[in-house]
């Protein structure tokens, strides 16, 4: 079977055309996100809604938890505040319901999702040493999160009880080991940060335990405009042709 994962798409519509559109060239059998649907750009209904669709399983991230309790943004910077209010005014109470309904991490078949890492939500997993804090507590070989913005990976071998960095990707592919754990970063849809400016999502065939990075190329400028558009922030509009 062969998995599309998403992650932080961040209300950038044309960006998570580009990737479902390229999911399905593919020929995806299965879709799953891992939050942060919202914040930051114009579409938060539609993404929404198009994720609600698409996706077998979903869990929140750190946008959605502050839709939900508006409140306990405060680590949130003024423009992503901004955004918040602005996607508080464009949901529909059904679509807040469902953020409701939403868990912080699922363990599926034979792997993880998370938004974060698997101890937090609002935990970046950003080296080895953070890594490994998710991956030693794992019950699957594999955990999918998302969060940094950043497509990398890491492994955890269970002998040693080490992690360390894998020379992923941020864009390519890595055949999973037996006898060693796994969690990988899928990059952001809509917001990369790793100065590459395509949306990023990942692929995984469970057959062939092969992992790939898949980064795509968008109408950048349709989503960038649409934000000024809509009143938000200008830096936000500006960091997409940045990857920042
Ligand atoms: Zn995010």
């Amino acid at each position: 079977m062969r998995i599309a994962i998403v992650s932080d798409i961040h209300s950038n519509l044309h960006a998570l055309d580009a990737v479902l559109q390229d999911a399905d060239n593919r020929s995806v059998d299965l879709y799953h996100c891992l939050g942060d649907i919202v914040g930051y750009g114009a579409f938060p209904k539609e993404c929404c809604d198009l994720i609600q669709e698409i996706c077998d399983e979903t869990v929140f991230g750190n946008h959605e938890h502050a839709v939900l309790y508006p409140k306990h943004s405060m680590s949130f910077n003024p423009d992503a505040k901004k955004a918040i209010d602005y996607t508080i005014e464009q949901l529909s109470e059904s679509t807040i319901d469902w953020f409701h309904s939403l868990e912080p991490h699922l363990v599926l078949d034979d792997f993880t999702i998370a938004h974060g890492s698997l101890r937090n939500f609002d935990e970046y997993v950003s080296d080895a040493t953070i890594a490994r804090l998710s991956l030693e507590i794992l019950q699957t070989d594999l955990l999918f999160v998302g969060h940094t913005h950043y497509p990398e990976g890491y492994q955890y071998d269970l002998d040693t009880k080490s992690a360390r960095a894998m020379d992923l990707i941020s864009e390519g592919e890595a055949v999973l080991e037996d006898g060693l754990r796994y969690l990988i970063n899928v990059g952001s849809v809509g917001q990369p940060r790793d100065g590459d400016t395509r949306a990023a999502y990942g692929v995984y065939d469970t057959e062939t335990s092969k992992i790939e990075i898949i980064r795509i190329k968008y109408n950048l400028k349709a989503a960038a405009d649409a934000i000024i558009k809509a009143g938000l922030p200008p830096h936000l509009s500006k960091r997409l042709y940045a990857g920042r």
